[in-house]
């Protein structure tokens, strides 16, 4: 999918974290210790019998504990054991007497043994919780365990027609959405959610969303606020699950990025430090105009006639042609990392985005702003490096002139094959949540391919679509291709969900090496448990005469990895570390001659 051309990039950043309310709930002074309460994701719990010390624990009824933050299970009488599964998953098993609990197959010591009373199975409340995945806090002053969702992660995801956004929370999360104008964007109440994101802001850029921004809001109660920064409205649908909350954004048809606020689908609290963290309209610099059309700007009105690139030996220049002296502003943002030129007192008629290719992978050039009229041009790096920022045919002309190292030639002569695990009716391994293996491990097979011709290396797929094909078919269809080296990509699979990281697998000894260089590489870049080499009788690594691996670029099965899986930054950080590993390969150990 195209990027959009970000219209208005520029805008004091709107830190969350540190305005938002810390509403202290005022307790009279004076007043009698309170009979300890539990508060579930802003529900007081009614508890029969009611939740009492042991030893300095807080104890309660399982029973009435589960329902209010999603979970199942029971207590067995016979067995006098509890088992509960959190709406994650997690499973818990209590045993009445018995100082040990059982978490994701775990022994774990507990403070005080679960103890029956009235039929009833009493246990350690903050243990229960914490196991489940919860924010738990202890309130002295109004005696009260506060329990809460935390937020793990925000999943983006392309989707037919526009972004699906993933919320993953330990429990259930109550979600209010409002669209604001002037500027655009979409705010998400994650409500009873505390937020254990650590990334607070991620530039997107697509889908007419151009960053996503996540802050602790509010507590008591808590509220995780996401905040979409958008180039137009959107249509939003919200589909919440037991922990998971999905939202879908499609570009609304004919929306026009000035256009009027759309109504709140949920009215925002008038209090909302969004509203403060912007500036109210009149302090604010003008709303950004949508690109113009030729039309409406007056003939003799300054502007950029013309955006273009040109190629030459050894060199790229991109040629922002006005029709009256320009003057300009830069500056390097990170995130993708891309130069900004910001040109006052002209219009960019008409937007455009140039695919270049090369150092640079995309120009975009449009209105930044109107009143005083500022364009824009952003050069995105592909690839940093030297460039300079020149001024020609008496300053109308300005132009960045990128230093175009020419391809490499291919490498010692090899051909690496890229094999994508499975394909068409296999599909592989189902991750966790759904997440399909043949899907995984053709992007990143085809990140792969991609990664490895910028670095002037030739590579061959066994498959580059959704395709079935044959177990016995995959090495032959890469040697035919006069492949030197083959790499396999597969995510696992296990019955065990604790499972995590990644692995590579070799059989024959002239693929050791490989096997080493490319876990070498993912292990110290991908940020998920190294697993190390391995080795397996798998037909491929059998049929293979040139050095083979198979890569095991994750557990699909584990919910952290399955999540990491579904996102295009960590695909592209497994398949950049894949081809480190082969480019050190192929540099160390001459291609075989046929
Ligand atoms: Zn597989």
């Amino acid at each position: 999918m195209a990027r959009r051309t970000s219209r208005r990039a520029a805008r004091s950043r709107a830190v969350l974290c540190l305005i938002g309310l810390f509403v202290l709930a005022g307790f009279p002074a004076g007043a009698q210790p309170a009979a300890p309460a539990v508060v579930v994701n802003g529900q007081p719990l009614q508890l029969d019998p009611p939740p009492a010390f042991r030893g300095g624990v807080l104890l309660a009824p399982l029973q009435g504990l589960l329902e209010p933050y999603a979970a199942t299970g029971g207590w067995d009488p016979l067995t006098r054991t509890a088992q509960v599964v959190g709406p994650r998953g997690s499973r818990v098993v209590f045993r009445a007497g018995d100082r040990v609990a059982v978490v994701d197959g775990q022994t774990r010591l507990l403070p005080v043994p679960p103890e029956v009373a009235a039929g009833k199975l009493l246990v350690p409340v903050e243990f229960l919780f914490r196991a489940l995945g919860a924010w738990v806090k202890w309130e002295e002053v109004s005696s009260t365990l506060h329990v809460a969702s935390q937020i793990l992660r925000l999943v983006l995801d392309r989707a037919p027609g526009g972004l699906r956004v993933q919320v993953e929370a330990t429990g259930p999360v109550q979600v209010r959405t409002a669209q604001l104008s002037q500027p655009d964007r979409l705010v998400v109440d994650l409500v009873n959610a505390a937020s254990r994101i650590e990334t607070r802001e991620v530039t997107l850029g697509e889908f007419g969303v151009r960053r996503v921004r996540v802050a602790q809001f509010q507590v008591k109660p808590y509220v995780t606020r996401v905040v979409l920064d958008l180039d137009a409205p959107v249509d939003v649908e919200v589909a919440p699950s037991a922990s998971d909350v999905v939202l879908w954004l499609r570009p609304r048809p004919g929306a026009v990025a000035s256009g009027p606020s759309p109504p709140a689908a949920t009215p925002m609290p008038t209090s909302s430090p969004e509203a403060v963290a912007t500036p109210s309209p009149s302090a604010s610099p003008p709303a950004p105009s949508p690109a113009l059309a030729p039309s409406s700007v007056s003939p003799d009105a300054p502007k950029i006639l013309e955006v273009t690139v040109e190629r030459q030996v050894g060199r790229l220049r991109v040629v922002v042609q006005g029709d009256r002296p320009l003057h300009y502003h830069a500056r390097e943002l990170p995130d993708p990392d891309r130069l900004v030129l910001d040109i006052p007192g002209v219009f960019v008629p008409v937007k455009q985005e140039l695919a270049v290719g090369g150092p640079v992978e995309v120009v975009r050039a449009a209105q930044f702003q109107t009143d005083p009229d500022v364009a824009r041009v952003v050069v995105q790096w592909q690839m940093r490096t030297r460039y300079e920022v020149v001024l020609e045919d008496g300053g109308s002309r300005l132009v960045v002139v990128v230093d175009d190292v020419p391809s490499q030639p291919p490498r010692g002569g090899h051909v690496v094959a890229i094999d994508p695990g499975h394909g068409g009716k296999d599909p592989g391994a189902i991750g966790a949540t759904g997440l399909v293996e043949k899907d995984v491990v053709l992007d990143v097979g085809l990140r792969l391919r991609d990664a490895l011709r910028r670095q002037g290396v030739r590579a061959v797929m066994t498959r580059e679509s959704d395709v079935f094909v044959d177990l016995a078919d995959r090495v032959p269809i890469a040697l035919r291709a006069g492949a030197t080296v083959f790499v396999s990509v597969h995510a696992n699979a296990t019955t065990r969900g604790v499972i995590r990281g990644v692995e590579t697998y070799y059989l024959k000894p002239d693929s050791v090496l490989l096997a080493t260089l490319i876990q070498e590489e993912l292990g110290r870049s991908v940020g998920i448990p190294d697993r190390g080499i391995r080795t397996a009788n798998f037909k491929v690594l059998r049929d293979s005469p040139i050095p083979a691996v198979l890569v095991e670029v994750g557990y699909l099965t584990n919910l952290e990895d399955e999540a990491l899986l579904r996102t295009p930054a960590f695909r592209q950080r497994v398949a950049e570390a894949i081809g480190r590993g082969v480019v050190r390969f192929i540099s160390q150990v001459p291609a075989l001659q046929p």
